[in-house]
């Protein structure tokens, strides 16, 4: 059977128009993700003109490669955020995060956007004592910041009742936390961005970017070049060398996953709660859900590194998909992977590059409501930086990462070390 590595939410069939590059814009964006496209929405709707430039396919970052998790949460426990931070900006940072997803998903349900939004729940395991403490802490936090929503720790009698796969110990159940299509959430930004008059052109990388004047920027790629005013990397992920200062702030961490041809009714019915993400406690996290045409999507991140064989992928994810969920045989039909941006202190940053340059990136595996949501932040900055709510991310200073140039060695020596204690700790044999 041939596999596809293409995502599974792409629609080969839906052609995605874009347009030449203009000569002038107000604001030139450049990546063509989520980010790009929710400031270039705020931009649009303010009455400037708005060039965003992709160098590759439309929507072929991250934001179409997505899992769908649209988490309420942050990347990093609230305790770890206030000791890192102290009290008030640790708090509000993970505050910030957490109420971002419900921002999305109110904002998917107000705007009627199709994106197969559904409210299915986040139920994260944990497979061996030792992980019980991170899991209860989590519970605390979470429960105090929505008190009454329904947050709940599950032992494992009642965690069995929702969940077939291998016996875990203790589970928290968050059913704030919902799934999207996330190609079909970033195409539909893509049409609200070309229906309010923005211009969107793919297969254009830029390569230079000059500053000409006090008040413009000159950008160079393979159509030619474009003036703008101001100016959005918008690059999370994918950013290169051409914005240096970014560059070495964040970096690119592989995200892995694949898709099995739908689940027969026998396997189906075993799922108490098909539409409930699950996703594991260990370094190396797993995660798993149901689609709505019950194709089982699994992934995780293989190590540290981008850019991994596709073939081996598969490999790995198979043999951990059988780990957790023993009972599933459907065929694999899908695996793709992407990169996610991290940054040195595990948190979101959005800014000044220099004057005049603008950038919000480093949303740590948590992009789609953070890209969404720091996406608006930044135009907001653009259009009137009196008006910009206080962001924690504006004021935490951006710390660079030292010796770039051996990240990957050290990267390597990090996700052996990662891996090593899942194996330990944890007992974890599923790799
Ligand atoms: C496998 C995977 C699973 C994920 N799952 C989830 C999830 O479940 N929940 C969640 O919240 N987040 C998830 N994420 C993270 C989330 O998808 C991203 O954080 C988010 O989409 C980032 O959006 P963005 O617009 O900033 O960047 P992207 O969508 O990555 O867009 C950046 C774009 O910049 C372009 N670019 C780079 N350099 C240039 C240049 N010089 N010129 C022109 N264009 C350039 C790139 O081609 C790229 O398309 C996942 C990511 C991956 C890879």
């Amino acid at each position: 059977m041939d596999i596809s590595t293409q995502p599974i939410w792409v629609e080969p069939s839906v052609s995605v128009a874009t347009q030449p590059a203009s000569r002038t814009a107000d604001v030139g964006i450049i990546g063509g993700g989520i980010t790009a496209l929710s400031a270039g929405i705020s931009l649009l709707q303010a009455g400037f003109s708005v060039q965003i430039l992709e160098g590759r396919e439309a929507l072929s970052g991250a934001s179409s490669r997505a899992f769908g998790n649209v988490d309420v949460g942050a990347s990093q426990s609230m305790a770890s955020l206030i000791k890192s931070h102290g009290l008030v900006t640790g708090e509000k940072l993970w505050l910030e995060s957490a109420h971002a997803a419900i921002a999305l998903q109110e904002h998917i349900k107000h705007q009627g956007i199709e994106c197969d939004y559904l409210p299915g729940g986040h139920l994260k395991i944990a497979f061996h004592p030792r992980q019980e403490a991170a899991i209860v802490g989590e519970y605390d936090e979470l429960t105090q910041a929505f008190p009454q929503q329904g947050i709940e720790l599950l032992d494992s009698t009642e965690l069995s009742k929702r969940w077939p796969g291998r016996k875990g110990c203790l589970g928290l159940l968050n059913p704030l936390t919902a799934t999207i299509n996330p190609y079909k959430f970033s195409l539909a930004l893509l049409s609200h961005f070309c229906s309010l008059g923005g211009n969107y052109t793919a297969h254009c990388e830029v390569t230079a970017v000059k500053r000409i004047t006090e008040e413009k920027f000159e950008l160079l790629h393979n159509q030619g070049e474009t003036r703008v005013t101001k100016l959005i990397s918008a690059t999370n992920g994918y950013t290169s060398r051409l914005t240096p200062w970014l560059k070495r702030r964040v970096f690119p961490v592989g995200s892995y996953i694949f898709a099995t041809s739908p689940l027969n009714e026998e396997m189906y019915e075993r799922f108490s709660s098909p539409h409930q993400i699950v996703t594991t406690a260990y370094n190396f996290k797993q995660y798993m859900r149901l689609d709505k045409d019950r194709r089982l999507i699994f992934g995780g991140r293989l190590g540290l590194s981008s850019g991994l064989d596709e073939m081996k992928v598969k490999q790995e994810l198979t043999r951990l998909a059988k780990h957790f969920l023993p009972f599933i045989d459907s065929q694999c039909t899908h695996v793709w992977g992407g990169n996610l941006g991290f940054t040195k202190d595990m948190i979101p940053h959005l800014g000044q590059v220099e004057k005049g340059h603008y950038y919000a990136a480093g949303y740590c595996g948590r992009g789609l409501p953070l890209a969404w949501l720091y996406g608006r932040h930044v135009a907001d900055i653009i259009i009137d930086d009196q008006n910009l709510e206080p962001l924690c991310a504006v004021s935490v200073p951006f710390p660079s990462i030292a010796m770039i140039q051996a990240l990957p060695f050290r990267n390597k020596i990090l996700s052996s070390f990662l891996s090593l204690k899942d194996r330990l700790l944890f007992n974890f044999n599923g790799l």
